[in-house]
């Protein structure tokens, strides 16, 4: 069972780096990069984001996500449940024309001649002058005012452009169902006492998902605060795919 303790203290401890590590998950240092022709760091971590996420689905948000911290936490203070459903697509409306002013700024320079992780991060720390401290403010204020005005991890369901790469890489796994890190549902456990629901940092309606004997949305980031949280046993985490997916 996911300890949830050690969860919290990597997303927190993830949330104190953020300053360190801003530049590596910014949408806009690839875009740089790809008009000079260089592979840099947020490029080599959203490629990575999306080879781990055939193995482990969306755990990276539930543990490491500096910006899921943020929104986790906040969530805290303001418990709302965020709606999702249609409103999750708007996040593609960000992703693809991102991703193909990516692929053309690259084409323009001539494709990618050079490798720099560090581009446009010299120091290696990203928050390291006063302009940079301004723009790390205003994504804090961004991801903390959608929680507070839209519900928990908002931010997650409506407008990050890393969680694609996550989804998609999940979407292949679940399809081969090759061994990986997902959750079971067993329905004739379950007494639909919704505290699974409550307990979801995504707000995802769990009890019906149970009820199809089926926990594996791509919206879900493998907290396993439902696994905890459920006295019942009706979910568990599991590698092996036991149950078929409806
Ligand atoms: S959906 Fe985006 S912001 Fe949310 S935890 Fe995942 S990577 Fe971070
Ligand atoms: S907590 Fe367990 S028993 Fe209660 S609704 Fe959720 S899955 Fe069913
Ligand atoms: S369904 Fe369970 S594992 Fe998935 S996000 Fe919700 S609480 Fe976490």
């Amino acid at each position: 069972m996911p300890n949830q303790k050690l969860r919290k203290g990597l997303l927190f401890t993830s949330l104190l780096l953020f300053p360190i590590t801003l530049n590596y998950f910014s949408p806009y240092v690839i875009i740089d990069g790809a008009m000079q022709g260089i592979i840099n760091g947020s490029f080599i971590v959203f490629i990575l984001l999306f080879v781990t996420s055939l193995v482990f689905g969306r755990s990276f948000c539930a543990y490491l996500c500096p910006a899921g911290g943020l929104m986790e936490f906040g969530g805290m203070v303001q418990d709302k449940k965020t709606k999702g459903g249609k409103r999750n697509l708007i996040k593609y409306a960000i992703w693809v024309p991102w991703l193909g002013m990516i692929a053309i700024f690259s084409i323009i320079a001539g494709g990618y001649t050079s490798i720099n992780f560090f581009h446009l991060t010299d120091s290696g720390i990203s928050v390291d002058r006063p302009e940079a401290y301004i723009i790390y403010l205003i994504v804090v204020f961004l991801f903390l005012v959608i929680t507070f005005i839209s519900g928990k991890r908002a931010g997650c369901h409506y407008i990050c452009w890393m969680a694609p790469f996550m989804i998609i890489g999940t979407k292949i796994k679940n399809y081969f169902k090759w061994p990986s890190y997902h959750l079971e549902a067993d329905s004739e456990k379950c007494i639909e006492c919704h505290l699974c629901e409550k307990s979801c940092p995504m707000s995802l309606k769990v009890t019906k998902m149970v009820q199809k004997d089926s926990v594996n949305n791509t919206e879900c980031i493998l907290c396993g605060n439902c696994v905890q949280t459920c006295q019942q046993g009706a979910i568990i985490t599991a590698w092996k795919w036991k149950k078929r997916i409806k």
